[in-house]
């Protein structure tokens, strides 16, 4: 089958099922047909495993020529003159961009109900939500749009939709991946991972998106191991902890047994388990919430109305611009953390918010490494429960925030985590987290792939 046909296919897919998913913001129909055609001509020799294959891309990863909106009206109409590393990293490799996956405006949400444009539906159920905020990105995948995506990560938005659409979603060790060309949210927690639908075209895709870049000062100048060849299915010895915090309140009973099940299997692999204690952990979402927000509110400061997309009109002045179209291009939620982050980093309120979560942020990370230090892997539940029904629970963002309390830590931690399908409750998939060291994805896909 060439390159063209295939191309042609993924159109032709979304074209069907798009209309009841709603995954994609833009498609790139004519630079993607160029760009098979150009393929065909590569020699089969100098074709590696993801050569012409499509995917597509989370809408705050910038693609030249093809718009891209973070879902906010702020950026409508924002047409990016470069392309991000790890989109030039997928052209390198011979992978077609088949579009822009919608998601929550500025990556700040749970369920793709926060976009400006759409609310993505879930595949397996159309009246609940996929996720968020990469929703769209598991989406498509689960519904067979594509076959491979981008998300991003800011404290769990590959793994929770991963999740709720019964997909393998990771989040990479910070560092690992290049965020050139990712619109910032909250820069010491966002990293650019893959979505897929098993953990063999997950190892390949990181490999291909993964390496430091002079392009980004915080990607991290380590190897990029053949991820892949870490999939022997060989779990012999390997030791896992179980985090107590991970199973208590708040976690669904569906959750907790899909993951006993689970360590089942992997103790009859020759794999053996023990429970720890993450004692930071009760303080994460605070901490979460004052540190990404803080970073928010300074990194959403160069939406002004002067440099990309929207500008309001029928001002008096330049304040008055800056202020209009701020006021008419951000929704509600991305209002509510520049307003929590503007108030944690003011003189005085600094030290009491900002300064306290970043040595409470010391502590979380220091838990994971204490336990790192004794055991390969921790393993717990996703989410506390599996997609909840749109517009149930969009009117009251403390319990939005609750469903992260699981995914959120392991951004503060910076260490890598994979979501796998794990069980069902109602129909519904639910999700197990793996954890491991930082770059150590291998161990991670080692055990996701063994269980698998
Ligand atoms: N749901 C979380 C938030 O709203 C995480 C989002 C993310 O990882 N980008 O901030």
């Amino acid at each position: 089958v060439s390159i063209a046909d295939l191309t042609k296919e993924a159109f032709d897919r979304v074209e069907k099922l798009d209309g009841d998913v709603e995954a994609f913001l833009a498609l790139n129909k004519e630079k993607a047909t160029a760009t098979a055609a150009e393929l065909d001509q590569v020699p089969f020799e100098e074709r590696g495993p993801l050569f012409g294959l499509p995917i597509g891309v989370k809408d705050n990863i910038v693609t030249e020529g093809l718009e891209t909106t973070c879902a906010s009206k702020i950026l409508e109409g924002f047409n990016p003159i470069y392309d991000a590393t790890v989109v030039k990293k997928l052209r390198a490799a011979g992978m077609v961009t088949i579009g822009k996956l919608n998601m929550d405006e500025f990556a700040m949400g749970s369920s793709n109900e926060n976009s400006a444009y759409k609310t993505t539906k879930n595949p397996w159920s159309l009246d609940r939500v996929p996720g968020g905020s990469s929703g769209a990105s598991a989406a498509a995948v689960a519904a067979g749009e594509v076959p491979f995506s981008l998300g991003s990560d800011t404290g769990g938005s590959i793994r929770q939709p991963a999740a709720y659409c019964g997909v393998v979603g990771m989040k990479p060790t910070y560092g690992r991946v290049s965020r050139s060309g990712l619109v910032a949210f909250a820069s010491s927690l966002d990293q650019i991972g893959p979505i897929t639908r098993n953990v063999e075209d997950n190892a390949l895709l990181l490999e291909t998106i993964s390496g430091v870049d002079p392009m980004d000062s915080t990607s991290a100048n380590v190897e990029v191991p053949n991820f892949a060849a870490a999939l022997t299915g060989d779990i012999k010895g390997l030791r896992i902890a179980v985090p107590k915090e991970y199973l208590g309140e708040g976690v669904g009973e569906a959750a907790r047994a899909s993951v006993m099940e689970a360590l089942k299997v992997l103790e009859s692999l020759g794999a053996t388990w023990e429970e720890v204690s993450l004692p930071h952990s009760k303080y994460a979402l605070a901490t979460y919430y004052i540190l990404s927000s803080s970073e928010a509110s300074s990194n959403l400061s160069r939406f002004d109305g002067i440099r990309y997309g929207f500008r309001a009109e029928n001002v008096e002045n330049l304040m008055d611009l800056y202020k209009e179209t701020r006021a008419q291009g951000f929704g509600n939620e991305v209002k509510r953390r520049i307003m929590l982050g503007t108030y944690s980093l003011s003189a005085g309120t600094y030290d009491a918010y900002y300064k306290k979560a970043q040595q409470v942020r010391t502590l979380i990370k220091e838990d994971y490494d204490k336990v790192l230090a004794d055991y390969d892997v921790i393993i717990g539940p996703t989410a506390p429960t599996p997609a909840f029904k749109i517009g149930e629970i969009v009117e009251d963002p403390l319990t939005m925030y609750a469903n992260d309390i699981l995914t959120i830590p392991i951004n503060l931690a910076g260490v890598p985590a994979i979501s796998i399908p794990c069980g069902f409750e109602d129909g519904m998939p639910l999700g197990l987290q793996i954890i491991g060291n930082y770059f150590d994805e291998s161990t991670i896909y080692r055990v996701a792939h063994a269980y698998e």
